[in-house]
């Protein structure tokens, strides 16, 4: 089973060498260390046979203006989907449909993160589960899939009517795939995404690229390629029948 410790990725990582280890007492084979790392910790994956994603900002590149999208849909409030779903007809359907429209012409222009299309090979290859998450659209998500031709065991979006942070729409997609939350590691980008993945009882909650939210992870990393890179070298996965 899963052995916690925490564990921070920075672009400077490199494998310490023997005698060079600060816990030289119980060191982990191929586990990568970090240079000013104060306290380094790291999760072994065993048990992990489900890997469960956010899409934007995490695969995708969507570039969104949130600032200039609340403004003009007048919110106030921190939950888009819950503000929205609070209004009146016809208001309630003008919003959305403009919702929509923002959501539409980012994805025009979106970019698949670097690392997204071979990490899910990876984990394909590896037999593990993948699943997407997203508070996106149905059409959207449909759409940038295609786009980018990328695949998951399973996908939920809003349209399903569960949407985080909490963390409902992650255990729908446990429950489609007969896995336990245990087994589970769920990536995001966004500290909604940490929420949702505490709430849901995930076994590992793993964070990319925003910094502002690390601390309430259990594993950091500064990009998909630095996940990637820990996925094959941690000893957990590599040593399970699972992964
Ligand atoms: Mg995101």
């Amino acid at each position: 089973m899963m052995q916690k410790v925490a564990w921070y990725a920075h672009e400077d990582a490199h494998e310490v060498s023997p005698g060079e280890d600060p816990l030289e007492e119980n060191p982990i084979p191929g586990l990568l260390r970090f240079e000013g790392d104060e306290m380094v910790t790291a999760w072994h994956l065993d048990g992990i046979d489900t890997v469960i994603f956010d899409m934007d900002g995490t695969l995708i590149d969507s570039r969104y203006d949130w600032v200039a999208i609340r403004e003009a849909l007048e919110i106030e409030g921190h939950s888009i989907i819950d503000e929205l779903n609070r209004l009146e007809s016809p208001k309630r359907e003008e919003k959305w449909e403009l919702l929509r429209h923002f959501e539409h012409e980012a994805s025009l222009t979106a970019e698949v993160k670097d690392g997204a299309v071979d990490l899910l090979a990876f984990l394909r290859e590896k037999g593990v589960n993948t699943a997407l998450v997203t508070n996106n659209s149905l059409d959207n998500v449909t759409f940038l899939l295609d786009r980018f031709n990328l695949a998951f065991d399973t996908v939920l979006t809003r349209d399903s009517g569960l949407y985080k942070p909490s963390g409902a729409p992650l255990l729908e997609v446990m429950r489609r795939l007969g896995v336990r939350p245990e087994q589970c590691m769920y990536v995001g980008d966004y500290l909604y995404d940490i929420q949702a993945g505490r709430e849901a009882g995930c076994g590992t909650v793993c964070l990319v690229f925003d910094r502002r939210f690390c601390a309430e992870a259990d594993i950091s990393f500064s990009d998909l390629r630095a996940l990637l890179s820990y996925l094959k070298r941690a000893p957990g996965p590599r040593e399970s029948d699972t992964f």
